[in-house]
């Protein structure tokens, strides 16, 4: 067997991730925008299987006709990224994904795919790159696929490829709705700046709350500043998040760029009884709960 021929089947979970907080602190020359977001891994997955293809291409399945499955995929683009840096490239794959988290939520499910492949190959290929390399290859992928490499809880900047790694989150349940809509990023980034925002989460004093263990300090300052921007969809956001929120929920939350919004539970009792009574509201309406890093 020669040295470059990788182990495969091989099945790795691509986790969502939710904003505790998102912040815009600048437009930058290159079309990007400068971010601050504290990230969190959660349980909520896609489920990703990569077997070898004769035919020599790359290729994506995910039963749903509306995701891409060629070079348009995160996940595929991502196996292209690595069997260049492996020189391996030629080599056929074919990546099959089930997927659970929902598309254009702001859950980063695009990035999860591509980082689960990421560190799938990696195992399958015996290890030939350390998390740094990884997270390099990554980066190229999306700004996102970074933090999903590495999960856990993290504070993000930059276009949120800057990872600083934070205590994990005091114990909580996570209870996520989304209503039916998707909400395109780049759309609401130009609504975004088109605003002069007037509030700011207060990263400070979360990463405190997070670092203190304080649930209720942490959840009483979650913010996302694209719940301000002008949008007709930020009705049935704000909605959402009062529902959570009439169900007990000690803080309720938009997402990255939504429309997936979520609520903090304390405990698993109370995040069940609240998925029980708005499973019936949101056809999307699961719960989760915290994942530590995975790198
Ligand atoms: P983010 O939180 O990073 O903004 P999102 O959760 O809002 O992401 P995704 O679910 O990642 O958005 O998908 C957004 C777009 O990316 C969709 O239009 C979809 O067609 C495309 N896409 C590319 N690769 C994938 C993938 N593996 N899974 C889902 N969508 C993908």
């Amino acid at each position: 067997m020669s040295e470059k021929t990788p182990l495969l089947p091989v099945r790795e979970k691509a986790y969502a991730k939710l904003n505790i907080s998102l912040d815009v602190t600048a437009r930058r020359g290159d079309g990007y925008h400068d971010m601050l977001m504290i990230m969190q891994t959660v349980s909520l997955c896609d489920e990703i299987t990569i077997e070898p293809d004769e035919g020599g291409e790359v290729s994506a399945l995910t039963g749903l006709p509306y995701v891409p499955g060629d070079r348009r995929n995160l996940a595929v683009r991502a196996a292209l990224q690595f069997l260049e840096l492996v020189g391996d490239e030629g080599r056929g794959m074919k990546i099959t994904m089930r997927k659970a988290v929902p598309v254009g939520a702001g859950m980063a499910g695009g990035s999860a795919d591509a980082a689960a492949v990421l560190r799938a190959l990696n195992r399958a290929y015996g290890e030939p790159f350390g998390a740094e390399a990884l997270c390099a290859a990554g980066e190229s992928v999306g700004s996102d696929v970074a933090f999903c490499l590495r999960g856990g809880t993290a504070l993000a900047s930059g276009r949120g490829e800057r990872l600083t790694p934070l205590p994990a989150l005091p114990p909580c349940r996570f209870v996520i709705v989304k209503p039916d809509f998707s909400i395109s990023t780049p759309e609401l980034f130009r609504k975004l700046d088109s605003v002069k925002l007037s509030c700011h989460p207060d990263t400070e004093g979360l990463l405190a709350a997070i670092g203190n263990g304080d649930l209720d300090g942490m959840c009483r300052r979650m913010y996302n500043v694209f719940e301000d921007v002008p949008d007709r969809r930020m009705r049935s956001i704000r909605a959402a998040k009062g529902a959570l929120l009439d169900c007990g929920a000690l803080g309720a939350l938009m997402t990255g760029t939504g429309s997936a919004v979520f609520g903090v539970f304390r405990d698993a009792k109370s995040a069940e009884a609240t998925r029980e009574t708005l499973r019936g509201e949101y056809r999307f309406c699961r719960t989760a709960e915290s994942v530590g890093p995975l790198l």
